[in-house]
């Protein structure tokens, strides 16, 4: 391993990772097979960047440099870890506009969206800068006289970090800032969509600010080679903990085999989420809140609103302006400043939304506002009387597709809240705070948010699911709990008795 690492500033121009690389151990180097594979801009269909298509072998390659450098990251001093943390949030911040550009290149995401993610880990880091000075245990008594015994907070090793295209920036910061922060180190594995602005970007960053070579080690891969590098975590005994966000068919794969090597994983997976909209509700303000919850970043964010229940007495009113809103917002180029609703992140997932929108009405749902794709762009759709047995219905659908549906009162919202297999997020929005609260108490979700949509995050806030939208919690004081392991220690200074 070198002992220097390489910041790839000069390759390709400041705040650009070099092309077809890995990062491992410090250094930018080619897949073990000289494999390359594009990616492609959503909108224009052109090739965005390349990137190194990795194989099992390049992770156990990023395994050994993490494990390598593991010993002395552990015990690095804590102003050590919190000044490159520190160093990495004033970088990114800096690059905002290309960062953005990015974003926008590789996953199509429009300004809004962009922001958010850069704004999510400058926060994160900063947050997390104070993590290497959190307490690191508790002292406890002990009926053995003389025995000195505590709870000791230790760095667990080598964490796989797992992360999506979707929010990918923010979702590869969270599975990796934190961890580093409390001394493990990292092999960060993005989605085959986003190698760049949710993997290499990340190493050139955290390089450039500092970071010891093999803290950080980022492996990517070509579509449908994801399952070598995740046997690879799976099956290898020095990689103490996996973090994954994705799919739930994904994740229930990955956990089922961790469960065979009893390695602990933490799952953060699909949703479908409610928001209920109370007969109290401000009515301006609903339309305004569940546009956003169901439509930021073209419906692709798993916390998005998939379903919108609205009380009867309100009803007609909430639809009309809601209709009226969706069926404006302008959908096309993300680059346009103007632009709401850009190009889904592949033909893929393009089908599978007019699939998924046809079967509903060939059952019987009805389409209030959208419904026919117009390549790369799906419109803003609105869905009603969708029947249970389509996939729209009991399925997470990728994109810009909601249901909407009338209920008579707040318990049936909550009762058709809760008849997901999924339990991510849920919006609740009534002018009674305390009611608001109660029906809170009563959704089974991970997350809910009174008078307010869905989707939403900050770096110290517990995020996560239950039921089939995963377990454990990322957060900065929760990722305390994942990504450390507790010691129990004891010391004596005398000799004790024994009873034989
Ligand atoms: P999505 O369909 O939203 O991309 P996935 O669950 O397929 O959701 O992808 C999330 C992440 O999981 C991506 O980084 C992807 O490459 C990765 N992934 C997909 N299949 C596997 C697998 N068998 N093992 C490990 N990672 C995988």
């Amino acid at each position: 391993m070198s002992p220097t690492h390489d910041t790839g500033a000069d390759a390709t121009g400041p705040g650009s990772p070099p092309a077809a690389r890995h990062y491992i151990g410090g250094r930018w180097t080619p897949a073990v097979n000289g494999g390359q594979f594009p990616s492609h801009n959503p909108w224009t269909g052109a090739v965005h960047s390349a990137a190194a298509a990795g194989s099992a072998e390049d992770a156990e390659l990023a395994v050994d440099a993490a494990h390598a450098a593991f010993a002395t990251w552990a015990v690095a001093p804590p102003a050590e870890r919190q000044g490159i943390l520190l160093r990495a949030a004033d970088l990114l911040d800096r690059r905002r506009a290309d960062i953005r550009a990015l974003l926008l290149g590789e996953t199509g995401c429009a300004r809004p969206h962009a922001d958010v993610q850069i704004d999510f880990s400058v926060s994160l880091l900063r947050q997390a800068a104070g993590l290497p000075y959190a307490p690191l245990g508790q002292l406890l008594p002990s009926d053995i006289g003389g025995t000195r015994a505590a709870a000791v907070r230790r760095p667990v090793g080598v964490v796989a970090s797992i992360a999506p295209w979707n929010a990918p920036l923010a979702l590869a910061a969270r599975s990796l800032v934190g961890p580093i922060a409390l001394g493990n180190t990292v092999v960060l594995k993005p989605s085959e969509e986003s190698p760049v602005s949710g993997g290499t970007v990340w190493a050139q960053v955290l390089s450039e600010a500092g970071l010891p070579p093999g803290v950080l080690n980022v492996v990517t891969h070509a579509p449908g080679e994801a399952g070598a590098i995740g046997d690879t975590f799976i099956t290898d005994p020095r990689v103490r903990r996996i973090n994954f966000t994705g799919s739930t068919a994904t994740g229930r794969r990955l956990a089922e085999a961790a469960g065979r090597h009893l390695k602990r994983i933490v799952l953060q997976l699909s949703g479908h989420n409610p928001l209920i909209v109370l007969a109290d509700a401000d009515v301006d303000y609903a339309v305004d809140a569940a546009v956003y919850g169901a439509f930021i970043h073209q419906g692709q964010v798993c916390m998005c609103a998939r379903r919108i229940y609205v009380q009867r007495e309100i009803a007609d009113e909430f639809t009309s302006r809601f209709l009226a809103k969706v069926a404006a917002l302008p959908v096309g180029d993300p680059a346009d400043a103007g632009t709401v609703i850009g190009p889904v992140i592949n033909k893929w997932a393009l089908s599978l939304l007019g699939r998924r929108v046809d079967e509903a009405v060939e059952l019987g749902a009805r389409v209030l506002v959208g419904g026919t794709a117009s390549p790369p762009c799906y419109p803003p759709t609105v869905l009603t009387d969708v029947p249970p047995e389509a996939e729209l219905a009991f399925d997470e659908t990728f994109g810009p597709v909601v249901m909407l549906d009338v209920v008579d009162s707040a318990d049936e919202a909550v009762e058709r809240a809760n008849s997901s297999s999924y339990g991510l997020a849920a919006g609740v929005l009534t002018r009674d705070i305390n009611r608001g609260l109660e029906i809170a108490r009563r959704l089974e979700t991970g997350i809910v948010h009174v008078n307010d949509q869905p989707v939403n995050d900050e770096p110290q806030m517990p995020f996560g699911g239950v039921k089939d939208s995963g377990w454990g919690r990322f957060g900065t004081g929760f990722a305390l709990d994942e990504f450390t392991e507790l010691q129990w220690v004891t010391a004596r200074g005398e000799p004790r008795s024994f009873p034989f």
